[in-house]
Parts: structure tokens; C-alpha cells; sequence
């Protein structure tokens, strides 16, 4: 999580610079959006949508330590790069700490964009699998979908997200015999 001080699991994860988290460029979405629970993961319990007390500014106060203050959690968080697409693409860089007005939809862009961007990278795997040709082309067009031409605006986000997200999800369960295939060939 949030470390700003420099500034899916599947088949064959794709990495990528795509996919890889900038804090440096976010704005400590996932300190402010997601819910912490009391545990072996977090020290403290916090709702979904309260910036956590350890947040000085857009940067996690204790970074350097999470594990041993208690919150391994964070240490392992990874947004896939969400959070500063969110705030540079959808947002051009504000922030709901200087707009609290912002904060709901970013909490909402935040969402939409974990899971574009999740998708997108189950459907980037998929291209190792042993596809038809006509699942070829529906994997490549879900893709374009997920890749609009101009960056994303909030109501596309969450359009994505509620009306396209669960129609890729579905047919990405489709895929499931090829690999179970691909676990018996190796
Ligand atoms: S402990 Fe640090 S990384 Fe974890 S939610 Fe709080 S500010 Fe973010």
C-alpha cells in the first residue's frame, strides 16, 4: 500500500509496467477505499472510505516497518497498477484530500478500475492457452473493450465494470476445460 516517499493471480500473471503500482503517482487510494480488518494482517480495524491514521499525506507513515507494526497486509497489497490510473487517467492527478467532494467517486473509479485491470490481465494469460480461433477473437476483442481509445472517465469505469466486467468473467470461466487440459498435459 501507499508509498509515496520515492515517489490476479491465474494462469501465468502477466507483469508488466501496465500493471505495476506507482504510488508515486496515486493518491493512497487503497489507505482511504478499502476496509482493514483487526488481525493477523492489519493491527487496527478501519471502514472502507476513512483515510488509515498511519496516512501523512498521500504516503504511509510507516512504510519501512508494516510487517512489524502489524500490518503485513499492506506490505502484500498490490493494486496491478489501479489506483494511479484512477488519479492521473480519470482524475488528471487531484486528489480527495484537497477535494472531498472526490471522494466517493474515487472510492467508485477505484473499484471499477481493480477490476479492468484484473480482467485484463486473466485475458493477456489466456493468450497461452490453446484457444479455437473463435475464442482467439472474442479474447481479442474483450481486450479492446477493456482499452478504450481515450483514457477512461468515471461513468465508462463504472459502466465497464457493472455491465462488461461480469460478461468477461463469465466467458473467461468458459475457458476453464482448456486448463484443466493444460494441468493434464503437464
Ligand atoms: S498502514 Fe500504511 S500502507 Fe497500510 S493502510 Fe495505513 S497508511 Fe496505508
Amino acid at each position: 500500500m501507499a508509498d509515496n516517499r520515492a515517489g490476479p493471480s491465474g494462469p501465468a500473471a502477466v507483469s508488466g509496467p501496465h500493471f505495476e503500482a506507482d504510488c508515486s503517482r496515486c493518491a493512497a487510494l487503497c489507505c482511504m477505499a478499502l476496509a482493514l480488518d483487526e488481525g493477523p494482517h492489519f493491527a487496527i480495524d478501519k471502514p472502507a472510505g476513512t483515510p488509515c491514521p498511519n496516512l501523512s499525506g498521500h504516503a504511509c507513515s510507516i512504510h519501512d516497518r508494516l510487517p512489524d507494526a502489524g500490518f503485513p497486509g499492506c506490505a502484500a497489497y498490490d493494486c496491478a497498477g489501479a489506483g494511479q490510473r484512477v488519479v492521473q487517467e480519470v482524475f488528471a492527478g487531484r486528489s480527495w484530500q484537497q477535494e472531498a467532494a472526490l471522494t466517493g467517486p474515487m472510492i467508485r473509479a477505484f473499484a471499477a478500475m481493480r477490476e479492468v485491470q484484473a480482467l485484463h490481465r486473466f485475458l493477456l494469460s489466456a493468450a497461452g492457452l490453446p484457444l479455437t480461433p473463435a475464442q482467439e477473437e472474442e479474447r481479442l476483442a474483450w481486450l479492446e473493450t477493456l482499452a478504450p481509445e481515450r483514457a477512461w472517465d468515471a461513468a465508462a469505469l463504472e459502466r465497464a465494470a457493472a455491465d462488461t466486467a461480469p460478461a468477461i468473467r463469465h466467458w473467461l470461466r468458459s475457458l476453464a476445460p482448456h486448463l484443466a487440459q493444460r494441468g493434464a498435459a503437464s
